[in-house]
């Protein structure tokens, strides 16, 4: 695995995620506010978040629309639909959408969601973005042939998140047939294939400490990540809490603490992984009315206003207590826009946001 630089060796990022940063967790978020205006600026950019479906092939232990949640209520989205929340996501000025669901490989949804990046791009193609939004892609674990189809058909970047990457903790979250191994593998593809590549870990999950946090960072870095998105675990309602339960897999500290770690864990990557973009994301709402507001302070540079309809949020419901629910993308956007320049940062209009790690031209090549 290709080590961090000795700037951020393993034992002092693993000191600064368990408080020990010299002058406390201000001076650590001041000192990771350095580092991203230096790289990557003071921007925020947002990204609308489409949940376009809850259906999904996968059981992982602690999520609210796991397949064996019997009482989820399933629902997708038309591509009409997609097209119609694209076009408002234009109209709000979004340079970029993030489009999530659960995880399925049945050529029906391959091909719905093939017909869906056509659609948005065909619609979204104007004077201020020639190329039509930019568009982040979260359908879960596929083939290499799949990725390639919907990288051809627009999607430029793609999120899947690694979950932890400690192979024995993984494995302790899900069935044995989701496996490790294929995630990594379906990671390393997409970046073959030329997507920018987002990923991220879930923090606080049971059995999880500051050095396999550390490990995740070295991870991000091995995998040569242009994206990461992370945010507290947070035990969901019904069958997934059942199942976590039976299990005897709880969450690691209260809420407070996890939240607390989540924003040292964005502080501390965004100093290891400089140029890269990082997303504040709900799930630290959930946790704090503030959350988000203070991962942008602890150096994230990403937000993505919920802008799915209204009548599907509820069914969308990952872990409890998730924020938003109530509000439509109008709220969602305004409030997030809000919340940048509560913590005294200006937003991107218009603009697909790429990292400058994803746009660099490698030394080597130049
Ligand atoms: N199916 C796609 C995939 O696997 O990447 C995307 C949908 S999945 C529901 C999106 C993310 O939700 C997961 O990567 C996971 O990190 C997060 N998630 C699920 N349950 C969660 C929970 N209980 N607490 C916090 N995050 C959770």
């Amino acid at each position: 695995m290709r080590k961090l630089s000795s700037a951020t060796d393993p034992g002092t990022l693993a000191s600064w995620i368990d408080g020990g940063y010299e002058g406390g967790d201000r001076a650590l978020a001041a000192h990771a506010r350095r580092v991203m205006l230096e790289e990557v600026g003071p921007s925020v950019h947002m990204r609308g978040l489409l949940e376009f479906s809850n259906e999904c092939r996968c059981d992982c232990f602690y999520c609210g629309i796991r397949s064996s949640n019997g009482r989820a209520n399933r629902f997708s989205l038309s591509v009409d639909e997609i097209e119609r929340v694209a076009l408002d996501c234009l109209a709000s000025g979004f340079g970029s959408m993030t489009i999530q669901s659960g995880e399925r490989r049945d050529e029906a949804f391959l091909e719905f969601v093939e017909h869906s990046l056509v659609r948005i791009k065909a619609a979204t193609r104007c004077a201020d973005l020639p190329d039509g939004l930019g568009i982040t892609l979260c359908v879960g674990e596929q083939s290499r042939e799949t990725f390639e189809r919907f990288f051809e058909a627009g999607a430029h970047r793609y999120l899947l998140r690694i979950e932890t990457s400690d192979p024995g903790l993984f494995r302790r979250l899900h069935p044995a047939r989701q496996r490790f191994d294929r995630r990594v593998r379906a990671l390393q593809d997409l970046k073959e294939i030329g997507y920018q590549v987002g990923t991220g870990v879930m923090i606080g999950i049971p059995g999880q400490d500051s050095t396999s946090l550390v490990r995740d960072i070295e991870f991000f870095h091995a995998i040569d990540a242009d994206m990461i998105g992370m945010g507290p675990y947070i035990a969901a309602d019904g069958t997934a809490a059942v199942e976590m339960e039976r299990r005897g897999l709880r969450p690691e500290g209260s809420a407070r603490e996890r939240l607390t770690i989540s924003l040292r864990m964005i502080a501390a990557t965004r100093i290891a992984l400089p140029d890269v973009n990082i997303a504040a994301t709900t799930a630290l709402q959930a946790l704090s009315p503030t959350g988000r507001e203070a991962g942008l302070a602890f150096g994230a540079n990403v937000m993505m206003p919920i802008v799915t309809p209204q009548t599907n949020r509820q069914a969308y419901q990952l872990y409890d207590g998730k924020p938003c629910i109530d509000e439509d993308a109008d709220a969602c956007s305004s409030c997030t826009a809000r919340r940048a320049a509560f913590v005294g940062r200006p937003v991107t209009y218009n603009q697909w946001g790429d990292a400058p790690h994803a746009i660099r031209v490698p030394k080597e090549a130049v």
